[in-house]
């Protein structure tokens, strides 16, 4: 796992979202290094995470289930964000909306300072970052060690026909 968490790397302990609402349970688990989202509790369809009736079947019961911490890019934002006090960044930073294995949709930043916009499509696991003392859910990039991946639009030298020969 990712060892310790520290103080957070992008906002301030202000910032910290309230834990005592209708996503409680999200943050409960997180603390505990665990993502846990809605489902419908009729018929099981992944919910938003303040979605309280059913796109499915209409019913309002919502259970909290733990799901696997994976998924894939379905699309990213990089934002430009200065605000001394409360945005600890000091550079752009991607913040990704991500398709989980289990069907739920989240909007997440990064867990670690310095990460690179990933693609469409890339995979991501969920991590965890602590801003004072609530833990809330992040994205991290599979470590790729010693793997260039080439852009498009990087193409391979080639002699100028311009050149003197
Ligand atoms: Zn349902």
């Amino acid at each position: 796992m990712t060892g310790t968490i520290t103080a957070d790397w992008l906002l301030t302990a202000e910032l910290a979202p309230d834990t005592t609402d209708v996503l409680a349970p999200l943050y409960a688990a997180a603390a505990e290094g665990r993502l846990r989202l809605p489902h419908c509790g009729a018929c099981e369809l992944a919910l938003d995470l303040e979605q309280r009736v059913c796109d499915g079947c209409d019913a309002n019961t919502v259970v909290w289930r733990p799901v696997e911490p994976t998924g894939v890019v379905h699309s990213v934002t990089v934002v430009h964000r200065r605000e001394p006090g409360l945005v600890l960044a000091d550079g752009p930073y991607p913040v990704v909306d991500v398709e989980l294995a289990s069907g739920h949709r989240v909007v997440l930043a990064p867990v670690g300072p310095g990460t690179p916009a990933p693609a469409i499509g890339d995979p991501v696991s969920i991590g965890f970052r602590r801003l004072g003392d609530v833990t809330v859910p992040g994205f991290a990039l599979p470590s790729r060690p010693e793997q260039h991946r080439p852009s498009r639009l990087e193409s391979p030298a080639r002699p100028s026909p311009e050149a003197p020969s």
